[in-house]
């Protein structure tokens, strides 16, 4: 159901109003439009419900905005500098959250007052982690488990300041008795989600908005809508899918704000076309998310270009 909702905003999205940026995409104006008219293109038996509550579903599509610099975690929610990673279509980036974070950390082990880094390499079926360190040493465990384990210990320490593991537990992944021998502590440095999480922010807010709809919970769904329009509005802003949002790599300063402010207020009224049609169900929402990002970001250069021009 919550599959409608995608779809309503991105149409919405996907008609004229090209881009926007990295500190705060669309401006309050923008996405609480966006938010407002998503609605009405909702199928009739969700409709009554979200129009009823039309006002909180535009007075809230700013929230994540508000929030930006209360935590460290919130920023990166809106973006992802996906030309830091590869280029279109991405076949280099990780569509799974967790083993794109895998794929980008630094594995580090300290012992004493040394702190090194593993050198850290995957291939299909397994990851090897080696140093020179004590002589030489090269783990290599099988890549699913790897994952799995990351998935069941390391995952929940997303929020905290530091991922650390003691030698007990790399013994017990690795089968090694290393770790604990020499003492060692390993430290992980998530170097992924500070260059922005966007499409898989975009698949954990899904997840919460049909729990919230099995739970028939009336304020989280009307909650997570809210948000979830905010973020997937962002996602479609070129300007946020690049390293560039600000055009401070090409001599254009400032050009964030010109999008996704300055042009949706002097034009959204008068010369776009809100007749997007009716919201349509999405079978594999995480390809759906990653084609807006693709989609964007294949318009980032009209928007510099334009705006050079
Ligand atoms: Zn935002």
């Amino acid at each position: 159901m919550k599959n409608f909702i995608i779809l309503s905003l991105a149409v919405l999205l996907a008609i004229g109003m090209t881009s926007v940026p990295k500190p705060e995409a669309w401006g309050f104006f923008g996405h609480r439009l966006i938010n407002r008219m998503a609605v009405f293109t909702l199928p009739t038996e969700m409709m009554g419900f979200y129009k009823k509550n039309i006002e909180y579903m535009t007075e809230h599509a700013i929230d994540p905005d508000k929030r930006r610099y209360a935590t460290r975690h919130e920023g990166v929610r809106h973006y992802i500098d996906i030309d830091k990673w590869d280029k279109i279509p991405f076949p280099n980036v990780p569509r799974d959250f967790e083993e794109a974070i895998i794929k980008h950390c630094e594995i580090k082990f300290v012992t004493g007052l040394d702190s090194l880094y593993f050198k850290k390499e995957i291939t299909k079926d397994s990851i090897y982690l080696t140093t020179s360190h004590f002589g030489g040493v090269k783990l290599k465990l099988d890549y699913p488990t790897f994952v799995k384990y990351w998935k069941k210990v390391i995952k929940p320490m997303y929020y905290e300041d530091q991922w650390k593991l003691s030698g007990y537990d790399l013994d017990e992944l690795f089968g090694t008795s290393y770790f604990q021998k020499n003492s060692i502590d390993v430290l992980i440095e998530d170097h992924f989600s500070e260059h922005g999480i966007v499409p898989y922010h975009l698949e954990a807010t899904l997840s919460k908005l049909t729990k919230a709809f099995e739970a028939k919970d009336k304020s989280s769904i009307l909650r997570i809508s809210a948000e979830f329009g905010h973020y997937i509005s962002d996602a479609h802003v070129p300007l946020h899918t690049t390293s560039n949002y600000n055009g401070q790599l090409t001599d254009q300063v400032g050009i964030h704000a010109f999008w996704e402010s300055r042009i949706p207020e002097l034009f959204a009224e008068r010369e776009y076309d809100f007749f997007v049609g009716k919201a349509d169900y999405i079978e594999n929402p995480r390809d759906f998310f990653w084609n807006i990002i693709i989609k964007a970001h294949g318009h980032l250069d009209s928007v510099l270009m334009v705006e050079k021009g």
